[in-house]
């Protein structure tokens, strides 16, 4: 079946997709856009569990564009209905909570590794910004080998579910704080407090989580098609196809979906070669609400690294200590991350496997009593954090400028295959649109 033409057509409902859709009705141009999930939202859906209110996994608003959350383009915010936030989170490391960034708090890890972190701080290798280094290398350089050890490489390991050797230094982003000497060694000082402030504060509604966000930009929003996942896209006819089997033609296409899966869709075999050369990993977050508060250790605490290799999280977050509103007096929500690479998240079983580890080693910590668990939702992320291999520059420009010639203009953070926030979502979905329509 053969629908009328539609000028310009959005694949994926998340941020990237609903502000580019905002942006092309406001031009008063033709939209179409097709979300394979029920709902709208992509990574930024909220989801309510009987008392409980859930993201799909943490998710916090830094702003650095606009001031407030009413600033942000189409979404028709209140500030009233947020809350600035300090944010508070920590690196459980030698059995301490540190305040991170740790390579900004060195002073207050534990004597003997104090010590030893700043011995190997001292006999660094001397960082030559002009040689081109792996991420690994760029760590070592920057920190020394001992707190690399200790922290930087498992941590950013078990997130990113790659040996750092095979990252390039341009994987580090402004969310990994940089080697600044003097940073670093204020850190040292005993007792001093965050030496830097690295994203220090973000936004989050007073009541319910990170969706509002979602509603505030699907409001108002014409020719929005949920249920419709893209299954084939025809580059020189410029049609899509969904899995119901209709087609539709397209002048300008905004896909936010994963880039190599775009490649893999495609009916160009050069590129869906070169779609498979991108790699990613995935996360699994499980949303635990607990049937009591958080315990008192805790208290104010927003989210904690977990580098430790025999734990399988690398990041526990409370969402009832960054907002009353996500849950009700007395109990608490949280949310703990386990990264792994997409060729493990296709072996069977694996979230049922996981579970059982995930909620041993919370209680081995002390860190929760399993039977205050009142629910449990599990979600999975099957793109969570894009890979910069030596070659994702390279692969990623070839993509986008051979879409380009079909009028094809990928936005979001896996549109672009890029390491970006919600703000930045939001800010270059709406700058592609308008560059490419007007
Ligand atoms: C673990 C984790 C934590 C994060 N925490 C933060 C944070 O605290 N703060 C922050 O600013 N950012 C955070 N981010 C980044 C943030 O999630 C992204 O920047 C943002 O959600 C990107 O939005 P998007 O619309 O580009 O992509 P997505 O949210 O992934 O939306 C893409 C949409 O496309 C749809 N889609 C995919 N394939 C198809 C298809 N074939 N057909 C139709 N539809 C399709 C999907 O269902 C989805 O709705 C985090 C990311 C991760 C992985």
């Amino acid at each position: 079946m053969l629908r009328s033409k539609n000028k310009n057509i959005v694949i994926g409902g998340g941020i990237s997709g609903l502000c580019a859709a905002k942006t092309i009705q406001e031009m008063g141009q033709e939209l179409l856009l097709l979300e394979q999930c029920p709902t709208l939202g992509g990574l930024t859906r909220t989801m309510e569990v009987g008392d409980f209110c859930f993201d799909y996994t943490g998710h916090f608003l830094h702003l650095s564009h606009y001031r407030t959350p009413a600033e942000i383009p189409f979404a028709g915010l209140n500030d009233d209905d947020w809350q600035q936030v300090s944010r508070r989170s920590c690196c459980f490391v030698a059995g301490k909570m540190i305040e991170a960034p740790i390579q900004y708090n060195i002073g207050q890890l534990p004597v003997g590794v104090y010590e030893e972190v700043v011995r190997s701080y001292k006999e660094r290798p001397i960082f030559d910004e002009s040689v081109p280094t792996t991420f690994l290398d760029f760590i070592i350089q920057g920190f020394g080998q001992y707190l690399a050890d200790l922290f930087l490489i498992p941590q950013n390991e078990k997130t990113m579910a790659i040996p750092l050797e095979r990252l390039s230094s341009k994987a580090v982003k402004r969310f990994f704080p940089p080697p600044v000497e003097e940073l670093v060694r204020a850190g040292m000082i005993k007792n001093s407090s965050t030496a830097a402030e690295y994203n220090s504060t973000f936004w989050y509604p007073r009541i319910g989580g990170i969706g509002r966000l979602v509603n505030g930009l699907s409001t108002g929003l014409d020719g929005v098609h949920v249920r419709q996942p893209v299954t084939a896209i025809d580059l020189c006819a410029k049609t899509v196809q969904t899995k119901s089997g209709e087609i539709f033609p397209w002048d300008v296409l905004f896909p936010s979906m994963p880039l190599n899966t775009l490649c893999r869709i495609s009916n160009d075999p050069d590129l869906r070669a070169a779609g498979e050369k991108l790699s990613h990993s995935s996360t699994i977050s499980f949303n635990i609400g607990l049937n009591t508060p958080v315990k008192p250790e805790f208290e104010g605490i927003h989210w904690i690294y977990v580098p430790d290799r025999s734990i399988p999280f690398y990041r526990v977050g409370f969402y009832s200590n960054i907002s009353k509103g996500t849950c009700t007096p007395g109990t608490s929500a949280l949310y703990v991350e386990v990264g792994i690479s997409s060729e493990d998240l296709l072996v069977p079983n694996i979230v049922r496997d996981l579970q059982p580890k995930v909620i041993a080693a919370l209680e081995d910590l002390g860190w929760i009593d399993s039977r205050d668990i009142s629910c449990l939702v599990v979600n999975i992320i099957e793109h969570a954090y894009v890979h910069f291999t030596e070659e994702r520059d390279r692969l990623v420009e070839d993509i986008l400028e051979r879409l380009h010639r079909y009028c094809v203009h990928p936005i979001g953070r896996y549109g672009l295959w890029e390491y970006t926030g919600m703000e930045d979502a939001l800010e270059s979905s709406m700058a592609t649109v308008r560059e490419v329509l007007s």
